[in-house]
């Protein structure tokens, strides 16, 4: 989409944003909206599956869905008979899902003899008249183009004030410390946070404009949007440029803040959570009583140790851009990165499968979106992430509305997250087996990726190179992976601005970690 088109829609989203800022939504329209979602996810599915898969001549599920001899009325039947994840039990079973790579058109769908082509954009929401694309770079899911529309901004605004009262949080300052467009994240908080009446009091930005090599686009939309707030009375928090290397200055933002409120919640990355902490400890400021706010890379043990140490509290959430905010936690967890399903919006199912690449194989996630206003319409879609569910009660009010089940142990099989970036696996593999190979010598066996997390909780990106390959200057080799991933991947302009300024690519010699005499080119160091 051209800057003129986008332009040519300003003038609804100016209307549009301005009726988002000028509506507060109350904890207890949270508390009915949310309810009544949850009573009518079956008729919001089917009517979804109705107008967005059979009224859309254009869709791809319409093709896998006439491949299994399946039309409307058989998946209303089945959902009236049995619920809707009964029912979409039955259409993995006759080959109706999509793998991530599937769903975003890197890869060719084969079920049984039938071959498909897909493209990203034919999954988008027929339904929605987005002012905006964004890439999702900077959440779990990797680089897809997602449509940005207010809409489902409102819808998702409703989890948000649920998320602070739940974690006792509604009665102190919010920062942010979330990257700038493209990634999504920092101005879809700046908003939800507005909306619900608590608007951010200081965000943070860990990169600057130049170091993404934002558009001008984005740059003028980011601009438009604050400056266009402010005219309507909205006060939005303008960001500040902070390197991830510089969290002593966040924390003394969050310190002060306690000083001055009594109290004080950030929303960041899991890794910024545990910088923010680590900094605050080694310098001696009282951050104790924090509530931190985040998601998007895996939530561990080592981490919450380190938020722990700190005396502030962790609240992870799960969160995909194509979708919306799956799950948030509660003061319940039974696992650190535990997360109550928000399963009014997303229906959830799971799948053994194993992970190309690797000799692995995992329990995956497919969700299916029950809201009409998500930016793509999703049937069985996997995200490449895997973990548990189940049904638990907890006592919280997100139990009290309805939302029973649970996920944890979330991780990727097949994405790669450092630092809150994310890459996803294939693209690094042909770095591995292509470029690095061609560069030093060695044969694709001879590099590996490795995930690992060290000790005070910050996820790194190992790359094993095998020492049958001869010298290799390790600052050189690093420059070649960024380099490659801003030219040539998609979302890899904001993950290597990411990386480039903190240690999370590093280098070490040694023979490919093996699981079972395999090598695998992505390993996942089992947790
Ligand atoms: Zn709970």
């Amino acid at each position: 989409m051209s800057l003129i088109s986008d332009v040519a829609k300003y003038p609804r989203l100016a209307w549009d944003l301005r009726g988002f800022l000028r509506n507060t939504i109350t904890l207890e329209q949270s508390k009915q909206v949310l309810s009544a979602r949850l009573q009518n996810r079956e008729k919001n599915f089917l009517s979804l599956v109705r107008k967005g898969i059979y009224g859309n001549p254009g869709s791809p599920y319409l093709k896998l869905l006439k491949m299994a001899c399946c039309e409307f009325e058989d998946i209303e039947n089945m959902v009236n008979r049995d619920g809707i994840e009964a029912a979409l039990h039955k259409l993995v079973a006759a080959g109706v899902y999509l793998s991530w790579e599937e769903f975003k058109g890197k890869k060719d769908v084969i079920r049984g003899g039938n071959h498909f082509s897909f493209k990203e954009q034919d999954f988008d929401n027929p339904f929605l008249s987005s002012y905006y694309y964004v890439q999702s770079s900077g959440t779990r899911s990797a680089g897809t183009r997602t449509q940005f529309d207010l809409r489902h901004r409102s819808d998702i605004s409703y989890y948000y004030l649920l998320a602070l009262a739940v974690g006792n949080a509604l009665d102190v300052p919010m920062g942010i410390w979330m990257p700038i467009l493209p990634s999504l994240t920092g101005i879809s908080g700046l908003l939800h946070y507005w909306n619900i009446g608590k608007p951010v009091a200081k965000w943070f930005t860990p990169v600057y404009e130049n170091q993404v090599q934002a558009s001008l686009r984005d740059r003028l939309a980011l601009r438009y949007i604050i400056y266009a707030g402010r005219l309507w009375g909205a006060k939005l928090a303008k960001p500040d440029y902070v390197s991830v290397v510089e969290a002593i200055k966040v924390a003394h933002w969050v310190a002060d803040t306690k000083k001055q409120f009594g109290g004080c919640s950030l929303t960041c990355f899991p890794s910024l959570m545990v910088k923010v902490c680590h900094a605050a400890v080694g310098n001696g400021l009282d951050i104790s009583g924090t509530h931190f706010f985040g998601g998007g890379e895996p939530f561990t043990e080592a981490k919450c140790r380190e938020i722990e140490a700190a005396g502030a509290t962790a609240n992870p959430r799960y969160w995909i851009t194509e979708i919306g905010f799956i799950g948030c936690s509660c003061r319940g967890l039974s696992d650190v990165d535990d997360v109550h399903l928000f399963s009014d919006s997303v229906a959830t199912i799971q799948r053994q499968r194993k992970v190309e690449h690797t000799d692995i194989s995992v329990n995956a996630f497919l969700f299916t979106s029950l809201m009409t206003s998500s930016p793509k319409v999703m049937l069985n879609v996997e995200s490449d992430d895997y973990g548990v569910m189940e049904t638990r009660s907890c006592g919280c009010l997100f139990e009290e509305l309805g939302f029973k089940e649970h996920l944890y142990n979330i991780r990727s099989f097949a994405k790669l997250t450092g630092s809150g970036m994310t890459i996803i696996g294939s693209d690094f593999v042909r770095i591995l087996e292509e470029v690095l190979p061609h560069e030093y010598g060695g044969a694709a066996t001879d590099y590996q990726l490795l995930e690992e997390e060290d000790s005070q909780g910050q996820t790194h990106l190992c790359l094993i190179i095998s020492p049958d390959v001869g010298a290799v200057d390790e600052n050189e080799v690093k420059d070649i992976v960024l380099e490659e991933l801003r030219r040539n991947t998609y979302g890899g302009k904001l993950a290597a601005g990411f990386w480039s300024q903190v240690n999370t690519l590093c280098v070490k010699r040694m023979h490919p970690k093996s699981s079972s005499g395999k090598i695998a080119t992505l390993h996942l160091t089992k947790r």
